[in-house]
């Protein structure tokens, strides 16, 4: 089966940007709707291929794409009966999921039975990377199929690094959202006392981006603190499950200020859930 034919399962946020750019760069593009039909609508009019099931999806294409909500929804779809019927050692599974480094490390147990190559592969850069092909993939994997896969994923990405092996993509992911989750609340404290002592945001941005304190977070996020405008990007519910993982993959440490960021987006998630995550914040600034 051609390593040419991509089938893409997840058509969201992230997905859909990214089954653009492989459109773009000529693959054969296999998809199928889940609940929503505009995603696969707009693919269809760019030349993708609609199937009525991920197992259609499976039979036409040699490589196979997955970027899913969570862990539930990785294991209901990729350790499907429906799916694995009509996987065989052709197949390679791009994993690029924000889950946790125990599902995948638990697909690939069941792949590799079936002599199927997986590569971990989860993505950082947001919709807007997304969009312009220009993720940042942390691929765990063998190193010869990280190689074989290279080419569809630099269709998508501009950055990828080879981080060991199965598993540990997940795993420098969650530790990256460990991160971020903290700086977004922290860039939020920033701005409300910006905000208390009067100051004058542009400048903020000019002089902190040059000092001690910058972070990413602060730097691309205070324009849309300052506006609080919260449309997602990347969803409060998405990084409240990355924040867990993190936590979870800690037990055995402390992690104080992961842990409270977690019971922050925890007590947050009903009312904040299908927002951006930096909707985190409107309990700090009035
Ligand atoms: P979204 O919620 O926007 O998209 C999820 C997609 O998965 C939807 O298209 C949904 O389809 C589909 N889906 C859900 N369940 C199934 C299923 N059972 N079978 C087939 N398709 C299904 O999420 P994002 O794209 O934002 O995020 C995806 C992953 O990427 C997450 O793990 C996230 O943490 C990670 N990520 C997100 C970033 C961002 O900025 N958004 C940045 C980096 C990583 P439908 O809508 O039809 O139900």
């Amino acid at each position: 089966m051609g390593s040419g034919r991509v089938g893409f399962i997840g058509l969201g946020a992230m997905g859909l940007p990214m089954a653009k750019n492989l459109l773009k760069s000529d693959y054969e593009l296999h998809v199928a709707a889940h609940r929503n039909r505009e995603p696969v609508e707009m693919l269809k009019k760019r030349g993708a291929i609609e199937h009525s099931s991920v197992s259609g999806i499976v039979s036409r294409c040699g490589v196979l794409i997955s970027i899913l909500p969570a862990d539930k929804e990785m294991q209901e779809v990729l350790l499907s009966d429906q799916l694995l019927d009509r996987m065989t050692s052709e197949h390679v599974l791009i994993e690029m999921t924000s889950g946790s480094p125990a599902m995948m490390k638990n697909i690939d147990a069941v792949y590799r039975e079936k002599g199927i190559r997986v590569l971990d592969a989860p993505v950082s850069g947001g919709t807007n990377g997304a969009e312009k092909g220009t993720l940042t993939v942390m691929a765990g994997g063998d190193p010869e199929v990280l190689e074989e896969t290279r080419p569809v994923l630099e269709a998508v990405a501009q950055r990828i690094y080879r981080v060991g092996p199965v598993g540990a993509g997940k795993a420098i992911k969650a530790i990256n959202q460990m991160l971020a989750g903290i700086h977004m609340i922290a860039a939020a404290e920033a701005v409300a006392l910006a905000e208390e002592m009067k100051m004058d945001l542009n400048v903020l941005k000019q002089v902190i981006g040059s000092s001690s304190g910058a972070s990413w977070m602060l730097m691309n996020k205070l324009d849309s603190l300052a506006n609080r405008d919260f449309a997602p990007g990347f969803k409060h519910k998405l990084m409240k499950k990355d924040m867990q993982i993190a936590v979870e993959e800690g037990t055995d440490k402390a992690l104080p200020l992961a842990s409270f960021a977690l019971q922050l987006y925890k007590m947050t998630e009903k009312e904040m859930g299908e927002q951006d995550f930096s909707a985190i914040s409107k309990f700090i600034l009035s």
